[in-house]
């Protein structure tokens, strides 16, 4: 795995709308942030549990879909052109002489001055499938995300599951799989409508193929599968397979973050209420994550923190500059950063 390095002012943990919106608040005082979550797009919870749900309590919005405020604070951060990291979970986290340096299990490293962490309730998992032995092939034949579609190529490819995701793959990697079959355990998708309707086209094309069942065995040794075994109403069908992408669903863990020696409350980050500065100083924690008494777990408390952690977040980041308080409204300086003066 190829190794990457960047340096910025500020890493925002979690791409969630209060990591997002925290970009907004951090970029007008001119501090570079990149964020990494382990979800392949931004949006948090939003975005992955509730999408097309109406949210009836965001300030100036009488309603909003989930995914439509995700695409507005997108928008919105444009200008201060956020670099973020998907498919990765940030898992160390080691202070330096000049602030900190991240790590993630992509193999990223990111020098910076601050650290927000926006990880709501925790890391997104993939939930493992109940397949006795397949953690031996975990991370080398067995994949809960996909962040590379080279790494298929030429694979015999079976993906298992019947919504959004498994779909999404079997249609995205059937052009450079050498074979590619969808597993489910019924005929019936909750995957949108059109995606089955292409995966059923390209199955009568006899381009992939499709079974009903559930994957009862594994065979391959060292890491290294060879083919799967499904049981379906007619009895063991055995399939080619040197990749298998289950995609059952993710639970949300606490994750790393509880190994960063940070107090904790029942799983929650504890914070002040002036900064949200955690226990250790220049880790800041907004959004879902923290804990203070009082504390409401709603999207607009979490932008609330956001716009007070990054005063804080400049102080150290350029420590003597004076922090001039201005509104975007009357300030021709903000207007510039936002790129409609
Ligand atoms: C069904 C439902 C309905 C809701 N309705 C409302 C509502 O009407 N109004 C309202 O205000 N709130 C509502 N909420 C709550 C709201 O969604 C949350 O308050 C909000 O999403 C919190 O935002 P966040 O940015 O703190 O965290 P999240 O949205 O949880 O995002 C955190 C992100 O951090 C990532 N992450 C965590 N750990 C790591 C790590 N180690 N490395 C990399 N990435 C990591 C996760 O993958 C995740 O994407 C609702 C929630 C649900 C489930």
């Amino acid at each position: 795995m190829s190794s990457n390095f960047a340096e910025t002012d500020v890493v925002i943990i979690g791409a969630g709308p209060c990591g997002l919106f925290a970009v907004f608040e951090l970029g007008l005082l001119d501090l570079k942030c990149h964020l990494v979550d382990i979800l392949d797009r931004p949006g948090g919870q939003c975005a992955e549990l509730y999408p097309e749900k109406p949210i009836y309590d965001i300030p100036g919005w009488p309603t909003i879909s989930a995914q439509g405020l995700v695409d507005k604070l997108i928008e919105q951060i444009r200008p201060f052109g956020p670099e973020f990291h998907f498919g990765e979970m940030v898992t160390e986290l080691e202070r330096t002489d000049s602030g900190f340096r991240v790590r993630t299990d992509g193999n990223t490293t990111i020098a910076c001055k601050v650290v927000v962490i926006a990880a709501g309730g925790g890391s997104f998992q993939p939930k493992r499938p109940p397949i006795p032995g397949i953690e031996a092939y975990e991370s080398k034949s067995v994949f809960y995300s996909v962040r590379r579609m080279e790494d298929f190529r030429d694979e015999d490819i079976v993906i298992v599951g019947g919504g959004d995701s498994a779909l999404d793959w079997t249609l995205n990697l059937q052009p450079l799989a050498k074979s590619l079959t969808l597993v489910h355990r019924r005929p019936e998708f909750r995957a949108s409508p059109d995606s089955v309707n292409k995966m059923f086209a390209l199955h009568e094309e006899k381009r992939i193929g499709f079974s009903i069942g559930q994957v009862s065995s594994l065979e391959g040794a060292d890491g290294k599968l060879s083919a799967v075994n499904v049981k379906g109403p007619e009895g063991v069908v055995r399939l080619p397979a040197t990749r298998l992408l289950p995609f059952f669903g993710l639970t949300m863990k606490l994750g790393p973050v509880a190994n960063w020696g940070l107090n904790l409350n029942e799983e929650r980050i504890e914070v002040d209420t002036v900064k949200f500065e955690t226990s250790e100083p220049g880790i800041f924690a907004i959004g879902d994550i923290n804990y203070y008494p009082g504390k409401l777990k709603l999207i607009l408390c979490g932008f609330h923190e956001g716009a007070l952690m990054a005063q804080a977040a400049k102080r150290i980041a350029s420590p003597g500059e004076r922090i001039v308080f201005q509104y975007t409204t009357s300030s021709t300086s903000l207007q510039k950063k936002l790129g409609v003066a």
